[in-house]
């Protein structure tokens, strides 16, 4: 009998709809950007327990994150009632696992309560495996081996699947052998680190059918969003558990893979249709959630990539307004630009928490955060934790308030084994007993002993030097400028060289965090000042505001949209940036064409980018050209503006026309040259001009366009 079309179902486009009544057998959407694959994925859910095809229990849903299952829950809520909070099953790759393996964790020589390490415990686990089969943990660090097992876990290999070749990338040959102790280490410990819990999983699946079989029973339907990052493992653990009933839906979109460089495969789509021969592929190619010009200079950008599937997109909005691009003098002004655009929005009475900022690296947040701390304006970073609360940046500056002062205990503590230079609890022990007994701090103790024989001859030696750099160190904060300060105590400390070191995917952005605070220092009149600035900033309390803009980087924007979007640091080698291009070439360049078109494709209704011509890195001033995306991006989609009546407000005492000039040379790229030459034989009069008017600065096709608007994809 025709049943009369459920409510939750209504919305929908005949696309979507196809997509969330195909219930049985494999469904593939491949689609852009806001075209509603999530949208597709919650109906999904709610129409198969609305049509009793399956309990909440039995629908097995991956997210990519925990904050996108959170979501998911609420809107399926939403749709079907109060069901939804019997979802057990709906959660990361890595929830989902654990949950697994603690049902049967005696299957793999664990017990149900085993403990999930973080990254701290896991180096240090690797460093004593290391050591214990005599190798010289300098030349090998444990953070290079973790490096590695990582991405054989990534790929499914357990220590008996590395091809002999592999492994032996590894101190000379042990790589293997350090795996297989470090997994035996753990097991001892009853403890998993991340990348078991995919990779253990994988191992009860395929040695023990009668566990597996249950959980075909089990999960009669399958849902998988942000398809396209996924790894080998976690490719693998889908289809093991998909083989039983093969009812599962992935959604997702080769243009966004943004996780190469964490062994996410795009081939994993390539792969569903042989894997599951047969799947029904729906395409979807409105897009409800940007206007016109936003839309258009996405679609533009990401189809220069070669290596893409291709696909329309279309949206039925109106063209909105122009995707601005805004040249600033340096950074600082970049962050002020930002922000006086950002009030100015907040007295109109917009909503704050419909207003993002996406950053392509951390250390970019600083000077944002600092501007907003100082104007009053309330944000919130998501996925990590405030630039000043990184613990590259406490360690470091817990090394500057020993400098400072040799009574702040707990920054000593903080750091007087980091790195590890044998100072262990024994001699912090004993430090502390001399510290009571005496009165003194931690580091006057540590000076005071020294030179007894209460410490072992390794750690008083490892104390003296300590105590003695100290003493150096203090000595020079009188002459010196406090950022160069910085940077000698981060590298003679070793403390710059420990993350030199580290192989693990974080090191590098943690380096530049460390960069980005010796720059910054310079800021400050002195050493003191800074401290207490810091210490002001990370107690300015955003208080009960519940509206509050969001920073973020583009890798944690995935899937999100807000109202408006602020791009900040399109500039050469930042983004693209110049690692990745270094590292892996033209893959590297088109993975973060991805990257700037997931960020563009989070605007619903005004989209801002930034450049800025000079940026300070590695201490040194550098003028940037802006990036090579911006090129990319179509005129006719795009305004130009023009920051110069911000610029007067700066106090830079530079003339309007010496910044001029400086646009003049980091323009001169071959891009915006044709752009400029193009304009100037259009007689439009928008290029360059001698009357000030700035770059661009073209209004042409302001009038806002109505109505459909097809914008092609590339095929290729
Ligand atoms: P992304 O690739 O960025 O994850 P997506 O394809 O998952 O995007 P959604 O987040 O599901 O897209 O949808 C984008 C926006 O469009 C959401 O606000 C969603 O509610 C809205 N939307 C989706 N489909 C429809 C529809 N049929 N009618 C109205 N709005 C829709
Ligand atoms: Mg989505």
């Amino acid at each position: 009998a025709a049943v009369q079309a459920a409510s939750y179902l209504s919305g929908l486009n005949p696309e979507q709809r196809q997509a969330v009544e195909a219930t049985d057998g494999p469904v593939l959407v491949l689609a852009g950007a806001g075209t509603g694959k999530t949208r597709v994925l919650t109906t999904r859910i709610a129409h198969l327990i609305a049509t009793n095809r399956a309990y909440p229990s039995q629908i097995l849903s991956v997210t990519f994150t925990n904050k996108a299952a959170r979501e998911m829950k609420e809107r399926v809520a939403h749709l079907v009632g109060g069901v939804a909070e019997g979802m057990p099953w709906l959660g990361t790759f890595h929830s989902i696992s654990a949950k697994i393996l603690r049902r049967h964790a005696e299957l793999l020589d664990l017990r149900s309560d085993f403990t999930i390490l973080d990254t701290d415990d896991q180096i240090r686990l690797m460093k004593q495996v290391i050591a214990a089969e005599g190798i010289d943990e300098k030349r090998w660090p444990g953070r290079m081996l973790a490096g590695f097992i990582d991405s054989w876990k990534n790929r499914g290999l357990a220590p008996k699947d590395v091809a002999p070749g592999e492994a032996a990338v590894f101190a000379n040959g042990k790589g293997g052998k350090l795996y297989a102790a470090y997994q035996d280490r753990l097991k001892s410990l009853n403890a998993v680190d991340f990348g078991d819990l995919l990779l253990h999983c994988l191992t009860l699946f395929r040695e023990h059918a009668d566990v597996l079989a249950t959980y075909h029973e089990r999960f009669r339907y399958i849902l998988v969003d942000e398809y396209q990052d996924t790894n080998t493992a976690q490719y693998l653990w889908l289809r093991l558990l998909a083989q039983g009933r093969r009812n599962i839906a992935c959604v997702g979109d080769d243009d966004q893979s943004i996780y190469g460089w964490r062994g996410a495969e795009v081939d994993n789509i390539l792969r569903f249709e042989h894997d599951f021969p047969g799947a029904t592929v729906v395409r979807l190619e409105r897009n409800y959630r940007s206007t016109g010009h936003i839309l258009a200079t996405a679609s533009k950008l990401i189809a220069k990539n070669e290596t893409r599937l291709g696909k329309t997109l279309r949206t039925e909005d109106e063209a909105g307004e122009k995707v601005t691009i805004t040249g600033a003098w340096d950074s600082q002004e970049e962050a002020r630009l930002i922000t006086d655009e950002i009030e100015a929005m907040q007295s109109k009475g917009d909503n704050l928490s419909q207003i993002a900022v996406l950053v392509r690296i951390s250390a970019q947040m600083r000077e944002l955060e600092e501007r907003f701390v100082q104007t009053g304006v309330p944000y919130r970073v998501i996925g990590g934790p405030r630039f000043y609360e990184r613990a590259e940046i406490r360690d470091a500056m817990a090394y500057l308030r020993c400098v400072v002062s040799a009574t702040d205990d707990l920054a000593f503590e903080r750091i007087v084994n980091v790195p590890k230079r044998g100072l262990g609890d024994a001699t912090i022990q004993i430090l502390h007993n001399h510290a009571r007994a005496s009165q003194l701090s931690l580091l006057q103790s540590a000076r005071a002993i020294v030179e007894s024989d209460e410490l072992k001859p390794k750690a008083r030696t490892a104390l003296r030097e300590l105590v003695e750099a100290f003493g150096r160190w203090s000595g020079r904060a009188e002459h010196m400028p406090q950022g160069e300060l910085a940077e000698l105590v981060l590298e003679e400390s070793g403390y710059t060289e420990m993350w030199q070191k580290d192989r693990s995917a974080d090191a590098a952005g943690r380096l530049e965090n460390l960069k980005e605070l010796v720059r910054s220092l310079d800021e400050f009149p002195d050493l003191p000042a800074f401290l207490e600035h810091v210490s002001l900033v990370m107690d300015a309390d955003n208080g009960d505001v519940t509206e509050r803009v969001s920073i973020m980087t583009l890798h944690g924007a995935k899937g999100l949209e807000f109202d408006t979007v602020f791009l900040p640091g399109w500039e050469e080698g930042l983004f693209p940036n110049q690692r990745a291009l270094d590292e892996s070439g033209r893959a590297g360049l088109e993975e973060e064409r991805r990257l700037a078109h997931v960020g563009l494709t989070r605007a619903r209704k005004r989209l801002k980018l930034y450049f800025a011509s000079n940026r300070r890195i590695h201490g040194l001033w550098q003028s940037n050209l802006p990036s090579r995306f911006i090129d990319e991006l179509p005129e006719e989609h795009v305004e130009v503006v023009q920051a110069a009546s911000n610029y007067s407000q700066g106090g830079y005492g530079a003339s309007r026309f010496d910044r001029m000039e400086s646009f003049g040379s980091s323009y001169n790229t071959p891009g915006w040259q044709r752009a400029q030459e193009n304009k100037a034989r259009g007689g439009g009069g928008q290029g360059f001009s001698e009357s000030g008017s700035g770059f661009g600065g073209s209004n042409f096709g302001g009038a806002r366009q109505r109505g459909p608007m097809l914008i092609e994809g590339e095929l290729t």
